[in-house]
């Protein structure tokens, strides 16, 4: 059989973080009681009229601009009709034709290199209600809370070819719109989930193969398990030479696998029209300047920032990956403008300590003043390697001063010359035997000589000093 390749395209809701739903002023709220936060608007009481939530537009357009999508000045809603018991208009606010954004892109690191992925649309419209399933009393009850909840679909082009590529698309969308705080993104809430349609066709074609649609994931994981299960079974329908169906499925994430919740035949008709309760959707050119000039820096721009310092590109990505690291580093360099020696102590200390605390290093007592100290003491050689990561828990906890805590705890390192001097001699003092072992040209003597001055200061002495106090004071001696 000629070897196949699977082509993938990607239909990604995410709930936009705003304070209200769509078309009425009912507070967003999934925490609170069944049915607490509806009205007549979203609960589709005959004769309501929706109103439009200006920032659920604003965040639209500005997933748009960041996404290098053409922001369209005009863009109408339409009803997409259907009967589903938590849908009270019986049906969806969506937009069909034009939508709010066309085109765009987004790339990833593809297996040969970076790759673009091609966007279709984005699109606004209303979230449905849910169904609660009260299987004892055999009675299904409806909560409208989610009811008309704002929502962007974005529509890739069928550019992905394999499940790492997916996942990494949607990772990377993902974290770009949280950033831009276009959405709150918690995936196990359902504020960012994804349909998957997913074909194979002859390596090299460019004819499509018939896809089947995988509905509503919402983790990564899901997503990669779901693309490769269906990978398996579409080759194996190929193999078998019986060909895929058009289907809708749904994935079983106990069993791991996809099951058909319908196929083409019974997909619905529907019946898109234009809404006339709602006036055309209008983005003025001058809010799409305002969001451009708003964008915060891109992970790729960042990272040329970052190269530049002369940092590695694990420690950078590390830095552009960790929500406030790259802030946090920033600030700290006002204070310390040492890029590398900062980087890699924050790789080493700072994010490690927040990842296990479960927050962002801009969150931390530590403030990136402290740290940027904390960074010249060891620097300057007053602060100890080893007693700095000693100090650092401590330190991260309590966001004290580093150099009166390592004072306090007695772990400064003497730098003090004349210290050092009468350190070494008396060690001198102390080991006349070895003493003099050195100045008949044992020179490995000087090893045990420095241990015992090390012993003494408390691991307060630079050991690279200390040796040259004891050879100076050795010396000078013979
Ligand atoms: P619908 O709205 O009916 O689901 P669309 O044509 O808008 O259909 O496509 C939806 C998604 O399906 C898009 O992300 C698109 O890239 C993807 N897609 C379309 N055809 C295929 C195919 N043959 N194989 C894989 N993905 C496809
Ligand atoms: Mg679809
Ligand atoms: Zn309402």
């Amino acid at each position: 059989m000629v070897e196949m390749e699977p082509v993938i395209g990607l239909e990604i809701h995410a709930q936009l973080k705003t304070k209200t739903k769509l078309f009425c002023s009912c507070l967003v709220d999934f925490g609170a009681q069944p049915n607490t936060h509806i009205c007549e608007i979203c609960s589709g009481q005959p004769g309501a009229l929706p109103r439009m939530n200006a920032k659920a537009l604003e965040l639209a357009a500005k997933a748009g601009v960041a996404l290098g999508c053409k922001v369209n000045n005009r863009s109408v809603f339409s009803r997409k009709n259907y009967f589903y018991p938590d849908l009270p208009n019986g049906f969806q606010t969506s937009q069909l034709d034009p939508p709010i954004c066309q085109g765009g892109e987004l790339s990833i690191a593809g297996p040969d290199g970076p790759k673009t992925i091609h966007l279709n649309r984005i699109h606004l419209e209303d979230d449905a209600g849910k169904c609660i399933h009260d299987e004892k009393r055999g009675r299904t009850l409806i909560d409208l809370n989610r009811a008309g909840v704002p929502l962007i679909e974005i529509v890739t082009e069928p550019e992905l070819n394999s499940s790492t590529e997916a996942v990494e698309f949607l990772k990377k969308l993902h974290g770009l719109l949280v950033r831009l705080e276009v959405t709150m993104g918690r995936m196990e809430e359902g504020e960012f989930r994804c349909d998957v349609n997913i074909s194979l066709k002859p390596k090299g074609s460019d004819k499509l193969g018939v896809r089947s649609e995988i509905k509503n994931l919402n983790s990564f994981r899901y997503v990669g398990q779901a693309i490769d299960f269906e990978i398996k079974r579409q080759t194996a329908l190929y193999e078998s030479g019986q060909g895929v169906l058009q289907q809708t499925l749904h994935f079983d994430t106990a069993r791991g696998e996809t099951k058909t919740l319908r196929s083409k035949e019974e997909a619905h008709d529907y019946r898109y029209f234009p809404q006339p309760d709602l006036p055309v959707v209008t983005v003025d050119e001058q809010l799409i300047r305002e969001l451009q000039a708003g964008l915060p820096e891109t992970p790729e721009q960042s990272l040329e920032k970052l190269a530049a310092l002369g940092i590695r590109d694990e420690v950078a990505k590390l830095l552009i990956d960790r929500r406030g690291a790259l802030e946090y580093f920033e600030q700290a360099l006002l204070n310390f403008n040492e890029p590398k020696r900062l980087s890699t102590l924050m790789t080493e200390l700072l994010l490690p300590a927040c990842q296990k605390d479960a927050i962002a290093p801009t969150e931390s007592l530590l403030t990136p003043k402290l740290f940027a100290q904390l960074a010249k003491l060891i620097e300057e050689g007053t602060l100890g390697r080893r007693a700095a990561y000693e100090l650092f828990p401590e330190l991260f906890q309590s966001g004290l001063d580093p150099k009166e805590l390592a004072q306090k705890k007695g772990v400064l390192q003497i730098s003090d010359s004349s210290a050092l001097e009468a350190l070494a001699a008396q060690i001198i003092a102390q080991h006349p035997k070895e003493a003099d072992k050195y100045r008949q040209g044992q020179d490995k003597i000087l090893g045990f000589l420095v241990g015992q001055l090390m012993r003494s200061s408390r691991g307060a002495a630079d050991p690279k000093r200390a040796g040259e106090a004891l050879e100076a004071a050795l010396k000078a001696q013979s």
